[in-house]
């Protein structure tokens, strides 16, 4: 496939990355390896904008893949960073802003009674399933396909996205010790679940999901699931851990937990509770949280964890989320929405647009997506030749069919305008992709 348009000193950036770094990039779905082309290299950011080495300015639908819900730049929040950078940028030593960002995501999240902060999602979910065997005292893990939990060894078996997109069932390096006792299930199936703790009995540690998944594309949970793991979780003496990584104060004041109201037993935070900075949590029920050291027995530590920079931005961030923010992220969310479908429905093209409040994301199918399996089923090259040409029109997407879509409260008037005229080309592209010229 070829691009009707250039980006030379992203191309020449790219090289230079390229003979350094693996691949050229320091996380896999940035390489635009799913889309084909050239990753754009952004040197800035402001509001719903972000502008590449070029000079080029895009509608950013990325929004650093969910942490960015005030937008690039935001005044307070980077008034927050520098008031904290002019006092030092790591200590070493417990500091009163990780007190404050605590006490906002135990004041936020009613289940999460104690927290743990750390620098990212990957080791909130491989800290937090540490701390379930130590709690229960046993060795496995169930999983959904398609839900990623960062690249975590023992969750990255059917993890959706990045490993979906490269078609990497099980990495090399995971060894059979590490994935042994994980046991992955198909998503939205409450009847697997509970024939899960019938063949294991007594050696379930915890069930963990994405609260709604958006990491094989959107695929919110059916009515009633969480509700159901929750309960076969708490009937065998397993915890449920939900992942909110990317929902947590993104999909409300209190995440997912404030949608659907299920009580787990842990939780996992980062994306939007950084700021844009690594700070990442996970947290919960205080008898279980009270076994992590120094309290308890279950290890768990980090050099850079509750770092000053980063929970003064998180910190920032989350007191600009009122109810009012999350209306207009919502609303703007609905109306992108609206102008997807409309446009791809003029076109005729074949289409399925999911949400989880505000986030949500197309398919390229006709039918309803529940599972991983029905996630790839869709026309993925509709979805390549759609970005593309997004991208020449200054709409920057997530560069993969299995990525959530993503929105800010500085997504103004302006930038929703941009989108909707980059969208009837876009559609057109989508209807008359083929699977050939993808490739
Ligand atoms: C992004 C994500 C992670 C991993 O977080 P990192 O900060 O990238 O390690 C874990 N779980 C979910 C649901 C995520 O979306």
């Amino acid at each position: 496939m070829s691009y009707s348009y250039e980006a030379p000193v992203s191309q020449s950036l790219f090289d230079r990355a390229s003979r350094v770094t693996p691949g050229g990039v320091n996380s896999p779905v940035r390489a635009f390896r799913a889309v084909g082309g050239t990753p754009r290299f952004m040197v800035s950011g402001t509001g719903p904008y972000l502008t590449d080495a070029d000079g080029r300015e895009y509608v950013d639908l990325v929004c650093s893949w969910g942490p960015m819900i005030l937008g690039h730049s935001h005044p307070e929040v980077l008034a927050a960073v520098q008031e904290a950078v002019a006092r030092g940028t790591s200590f070493g030593t417990p500091g009163e802003g990780e007190v404050a960002l605590a006490e906002e995501i135990v004041a936020r999240v009613a289940p999460v009674e104690q927290v743990r902060l750390v620098s990212s999602g990957t080791e909130a979910t491989m800290s937090a399933i540490r701390l379930a065997r130590g709690f229960t005292g046993r060795a496995k893990v169930v999983k959904f396909a398609g839900c990623y939990h960062g690249h975590v060894d023992a969750l990255l078996a059917a993890a959706g996205s990045g490993v979906a997109t490269f078609g990497l069932p099980d990495t090399p390096g995971v060894t059979g010790a590490q994935a042994g006792d994980t046991i992955v299930l198909p998503y939205n199936d409450l009847e697997a679940v509970q024939e899960a703790f019938h063949r294991h009995p007594g050696e379930i540690a915890c069930v963990i999901t994405e609260a709604s998944p958006g990491n094989m594309g959107v695929v919110p949970p059916r009515p009633g699931f969480n509700q159901g793991v929750k309960d076969a979780c708490a009937k065998n003496g397993a915890l449920f851990v939900s992942d909110e990584v990317m929902t947590g104060f993104r999909t409300s004041k209190a995440g997912w937990y404030g949608v659907d109201g299920v009580v787990p037993d842990l939780m996992t935070f980062g994306k939007v509770m950084g700021g844009g900075f690594p700070a990442a949590a996970f947290g919960g029920r205080a008898d279980v949280m009270a076994h992590l050291a120094p309290a308890g027995p279950v290890y768990q530590a980090g050099t850079l964890s509750g770092n000053p920079i980063a929970t003064a931005a998180g910190l920032a961030q989350l007191r600009l989320l009122d109810d009012a923010a999350y209306a207009k992220v919502d609303a703007v969310s609905r109306e992108i929405q609206g102008l997807v479908t409309d446009a791809l429905a003029k076109e005729g093209v074949a289409h399925r647009l999911q949400t989880a409040s505000n986030m949500f994301s197309v398919f390229f199918t006709d039918r309803e997506v529940f599972d991983y399996e029905d996630a790839k089923r869709q026309e993925s090259f509709r979805f390549t030749a759609f970005f593309h040409a997004m991208l020449a029109e200054g709409v920057y997407l997530p560069p993969s069919a299995f990525e959530s879509w993503f929105v800010s409260t500085a997504h103004d008037e302006r930038a929703v305008e941009r989108v909707a005229a980059a969208l009837p080309a876009a559609a057109r592209a989508a209807a008359e992709a083929t699977p050939e010229a993808a490739a």
